[in-house]
């Protein structure tokens, strides 16, 4: 089995404009590259999760979708970054939709992933899945900034971060 390093993307890859959908429109949050290539030096695989409910409402596509990550997968591995995977789910109500365990459980089967060895990245109360102990899901890093993170805080195998710079140093550690 692998382990896997998951990231959300708008507010950890790129800055969460919101609803950013366009290449011209990425901002690419400065230690993300220090982030995944530390995780492919260290072995885990790196797999992006990203709610886009825009296409639910109509803001843009799912072709819109898949150009932008074929860009942002093209402009990584132009740096010699590799992100195995990029799942993002479209509808509001689908158990797809993070904080549910649908798109983390299609990566882990697709990927064969160990989740209990495993690490999310996130910046939303959302970013940490809802196993309802019926698994043990990957160990949440949440970055402070973005959203209110205070109930989080009181999670299990949750940990909340100043800035990225902070989980960039607690990576060097875990992974
Ligand atoms: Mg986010």
């Amino acid at each position: 089995m692998h382990k896997a390093l998951f990231l959300d993307r708008d507010g950890i890859v790129n800055i969460d404009k919101g609803y950013v959908y366009k290449w011209e429109d990425i901002i690419w949050i400065e230690e993300i590259f220090q982030m995944i290539k530390l995780a492919n030096e260290r072995g885990y695989k790196v797999i992006v999760l990203t709610n886009q409910s825009g296409i639910d409402r109509g803001m843009y596509t799912h072709e819109d979708v898949h150009t932008l990550h074929q860009k942002m997968h093209a402009f990584l591995a132009g740096k010699n970054l590799k992100v195995d995977d990029w799942f993002y789910c479209a509808e509001m109500d689908s158990e797809l939709r993070k904080p549910r365990p649908g798109m983390l459980i299609l990566a882990r089967d697709k990927h064969d992933i160990d989740l209990t060895q495993s690490f999310m990245i996130g910046d939303k109360p959302s970013d940490v899945f809802e196993t309802d102990g019926k698994f043990v899901g990957p160990s949440t890093l949440l970055v402070e900034g973005n959203y209110d993170l205070k109930d989080a805080h009181t999670k299990e195998r949750v940990k909340v971060f100043k800035d990225h710079a902070k989980i960039l140093e607690e990576l060097k550690k875990v992974l």
